[in-house]
């Protein structure tokens, strides 16, 4: 795939955690690479949560992050979980700002058939705004109610699925309600797309645009 070659890579997400789960091992494996990965995140999460811990989300994404090794600061936005699709102008902008101060050459985005609502607005808006040479992978978010995705580039991530399953663990107010948010789960998921691409443990993408 020539990781080397995209030197910013930006990932955009709709919640704090889609991104670790879809390509931690990725973006892991590009910050080995010497590339500077900048994230961008839609929405904090804040109406899932009680006042006393309304930014639990952000607290378990700056570990996260901090595992998966990103050095460059976390862009986390307040738009209204659940609500993004009633936000579509402001995602707009704030992706346009994005673009001009990160100049991606790879952008990593999530499933734009995603039955979420959220995670489909974020990749409608994404694919609008980045118009230019930019390589954009759809990535994959395993969750209960979303089957039909079908990759079409598999990433070995064999030497990084510990450091993306740690990160995975410190979103512990997700580990503790949804049942498809563990180890297993997620290991489970690598190694069938390892399975299916020779790997023994991958993760895959759909590609969306590509340039050689
Ligand atoms: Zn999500």
């Amino acid at each position: 795939m020539g990781i080397q070659k995209y030197k910013r890579v930006l990932v955009i997400g709709a919640h704090p955690d889609d991104i670790e789960c879809g390509c931690g091992g990725l973006i892991t494996r590009c910050i080995e690479a010497g590339n500077d990965v900048y994230f961008c995140v839609m929405s904090k999460c804040d109406n899932q949560f009680g006042e006393y811990e309304k930014d639990r989300l952000i607290k378990e994404c700056a570990n996260s992050t901090h595992i998966l090794g990103v050095k460059t600061k976390i862009d986390i936005h307040n738009i209204p979980n659940m609500e993004l699709p009633e936000h579509r102008k402001e995602i707009m902008k704030i992706l346009e700002e994005k673009q001009k101060e990160t100049q991606p050459e790879l952008v990593l985005i999530p499933f734009i058939n995603d039955p979420h609502q959220d995670h489909e607005t974020v990749a409608k808006a994404s694919v609008r705004t980045f118009r230019n040479n930019e390589t954009i992978l759809q990535y994959e978010i395993l969750r209960h109610g979303s089957h039909s995705f079908t990759p079409n580039l598999f990433v070995d991530i064999t030497k990084h699925l510990d450091k993306k399953l740690d990160a995975l663990d410190c979103y512990v107010s997700q580990t503790s309600k949804r049942a498809y948010f563990n180890r297993e789960c997620f290991k489970g998921l690598a190694r069938t797309r390892g399975a299916q691409s020779g790997y023994d443990y991958a993760e895959g993408f759909l590609i969306y645009k590509m340039f050689w």
